[in-house]
């Protein structure tokens, strides 16, 4: 197991006390979302499976393929309550991608099961299924792939993966809003699909977060499990039956004013995520002759690839001779705040589990100790809907 020697923090550059040329505007703010926000408040169907988060809940599960949306407090609870519907616990080991946010890896501990990192792709930065086959062991029970940035994990071959072991499989979404993978739904491919509405993501209500399947019993079980063991369509007050005895349920609920700015943002999402493929193309094509510099690789079947944030790797000669900090600094002072990545899990400042609670898979993880712990940066998603001559700026 690789020691965690040092503690990683993903600070923008504010650090180098720069003003950023350009703000784009984020979160997205509209006349028509305040006033259905108003109608809501008028309404006082505010909460407990209120009609503005059915329609959402339906509509974003059907946007992506999925015939259920289960919709919650944030993009964790989801991620906690897809492990519950599983049934997965004690005992259990689920591998999560070395990259990501720390909440895969917390989500897994919340409901008693150990995370087991394995390393990420070279040039996707997603989990890397070469190193899953040989991170599975008797007691693994799931593989969670985070959909990264601007990359989607390769689908097909941890599918071919989880099935060959009999593993279930839950897509992390929180960065992928909009995305398909050959053609169907991020969040689709595996049995559930979790995504993250919190304030930085590519939907946002400030808080949020909703799993999607098309597993009837499942969606049954999630649901249960984020509204203190109700069924969907209950009226308050009046269960008629309660929750499967194995299944530990929470009230993880969101209100209908989160659902209300998410509908709103439903409606220009395709044209927004094909703005953003379109403009990273355009920032490629501008970089493609700096040496040294090279954009994270979308998914190898992403069509439309979603975007929570552009990655640029300096991880080439000359680029690969200067530390992260002098690059991040020049970058800076052009008024460009980037910010470095959420570094592996295990060395984040806010991940403190003890070593005994989690596992590293053998041979650690390099490529997201080095690679993105110290040579990536990160233009957030919202850069990529500015129009092409502050493209050519950035
Ligand atoms: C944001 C995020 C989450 C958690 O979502 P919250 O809504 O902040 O709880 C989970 N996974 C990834 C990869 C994220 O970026």
């Amino acid at each position: 197991m690789a020691a965690a020697s040092s503690k990683h923090t993903n600070n923008q550059g504010d650090a180098y006390s720069a003003q950023p040329l350009i703000r784009p505007a984020w979160p997205p703010i509209s006349r028509s979302a305040a006033e259905r926000l108003q109608e809501v408040y008028l309404s006082g169907h505010w909460s407990f499976n209120s009609p503005a988060e059915q329609a959402f809940a339906r509509d974003f599960a059907a946007s992506h393929g999925a015939r259920h949306g289960v919709f919650m407090a944030n993009g964790t609870a989801t991620l906690e309550c897809a492990l519950r519907a599983y049934g997965i616990g004690k005992g259990d080991e689920v591998i999560v991608p070395a990259l990501t946010w720390p909440a895969t890896a917390m989500a897994v501990h919340y409901v008693g099961a150990t995370p087991v990192f394995v390393d990420i792709e070279h040039d996707t930065l997603c989990l890397d299924p070469s190193r899953v086959a040989d991170a599975i062991t008797p007691r693994t029970a799931a593989i969670m792939p985070v959909h990264i940035y601007g990359g989607m994990a390769d689908l097909e071959r941890l599918l071919a993966l989880a099935a060959k072991h009999g593993l279930k499989v839950i897509e992390d979404c929180a960065h992928m809003h909009g995305a398909k993978w050959a053609g169907r739904g991020a969040g689709t491919w595996g049995g559930i699909g979790s995504f993250s509405f919190q304030q930085s993501k590519t939907m946002a209500s400030g808080e949020g977060g909703i799993c999607i399947t098309n597993d009837d019993d499942l969606a049954d079980r999630i649901y249960r499990a984020k509204h203190i063991g109700y069924a969907d369509g209950s009226v308050q007050g009046a269960a008629s039956n309660g929750p499967p005895s194995d299944l530990l349920c929470h009230n993880f609920r969101s209100t209908a004013f989160q659902a209300v700015l998410l509908s709103d943002q439903l409606t220009g999402l395709g044209s927004r995520i094909e703005q953003y493929n379109s403009n990273r193309d355009l920032i490629e094509s501008y970089i493609r002759d700096i040496p040294g510099i090279r954009i994270q690789s979308r998914g190898r079947l992403a069509d439309p690839q979603g975007y929570y944030a552009l990655a640029f790797i300096f991880d080439e000669e000359p680029m690969a001779a200067f530390d992260l900090q002098v690059i991040h600094q020049a970058i800076s002072r052009e008024g460009l705040l980037l910010s470095k990545t959420y570094g592996p899990v295990y060395r984040h400042v806010l991940y403190t589990l003890p070593p005994n609670q989690y596992r590293i898979s053998d041979g650690g993880c390099p490529v997201a100790d080095i690679v993105a712990g110290t040579r990536t940066l990160t233009l957030p998603h919202q850069w990529l809907m500015a129009d092409q001559h502050i493209i050519r700026s950035i």
